[in-house]
């Protein structure tokens, strides 16, 4: 079995799992927060117990990830170990999540605030640099966080996703957005837009559980947004809003710690 095979069956199981028990779940290291110290060296130094320190001196109590509380909780509410209540699948096919699949939806707001800053205390944009999206298709220079190597990976996705044939490429550009000072729609949290760390890709061709629920009853996954973008940037650390019940195709966002990839190499 090759291994991007070999890899979508073991998510396949997570993911069953996560979907069925709801259950914490680590995602490739012995704990959550051994994954998360692996995940972003840049700004996480060690763990202590349940405490992450990070390099800036803060120092964050992980919680606990209590399987009993609802959804709509802790979607607000998410602890450090929230972060790993569902396992996020990788490879193909691409395919519809089962209720609240929602892997990645889950952020601990101090986490990132204390990784990226806070937005409304004007701490993101001193770290915002400028990428050239598509430099040989389209030019246009989007502003992203140097942090945690985020703006180096997107110029890397960005050269990939350039050489893809003319069809799969359209569906990346005229970009929709990246940095934002704002929160989820539903969720009155940052969303990554707010760090800088999340961009929106083509709106043409992109499909928003929101949207659609004010034109059906009930919200149905549909997606238009080809696999090989996907591909590209799940192996550069940002996971897909496209894997979520709650769907939001154009959105990409960078969660290393939910796809067991190596340490990112230092940025500038
Ligand atoms: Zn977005």
């Amino acid at each position: 079995m090759p291994p991007h095979k070999a890899r979508s069956a073991r998510n396949s199981i997570g993911s069953l799992v996560a979907t069925l028990a709801f259950a914490a779940t680590p995602a490739f290291a012995a704990d959550a927060l051994d994954t998360l110290v692996a995940a972003y060296p840049e700004t996480i130094q060690a763990r202590l117990g349940n405490d992450l320190i990070l390099h800036n001196g803060a120092r964050l109590d992980a919680g606990v990830s209590d399987s009993a509380m609802p959804f709509d909780i802790v979607l607000i509410h998410a602890s450090v170990r929230d972060m790993f209540r569902i396992a996020y699948p990788t490879g193909s096919p691409l395919t519809a999540p089962a209720e609240n699949f929602d892997p990645g939806r889950f952020r601990n707001k101090a986490l990132f605030d204390a990784m990226y800053g806070d937005c409304r205390k004007s701490e993101v944009t001193p770290n915002l640099v400028s990428v050239v999206w598509l430099p040989k298709h389209w030019g246009h220079q989007i502003e992203v966080t140097r942090i945690n190597g985020v703006a180096d990976r997107l110029s890397q996705i960005s050269s990939e996703i350039d050489a893809l044939p003319e069809p799969v490429r359209r569906a990346a550009w005229p970009i929709a957005g990246t940095y934002a000072c704002r929160g989820v729609a539903d969720a009155q949290q940052p969303s990554m837009h707010a760090y800088g760390a999340a961009i929106d890709l083509n709106l043409a061709f992109s499909s928003y559980w929101l949207w659609d629920s004010g034109k059906v009853a009930r919200a149905v996954w549909r997606n238009r947004m080809p696999e090989q973008i996907v591909d590209i940037f799940e192996r550069h650390g940002f996971i897909w809003g496209g894997r979520w019940y709650h769907y939001d195709t154009m959105h990409f966002e960078y969660r290393p710690e939910l796809l067991g990839l190596a340490p990112a190499p230092a940025s500038r």
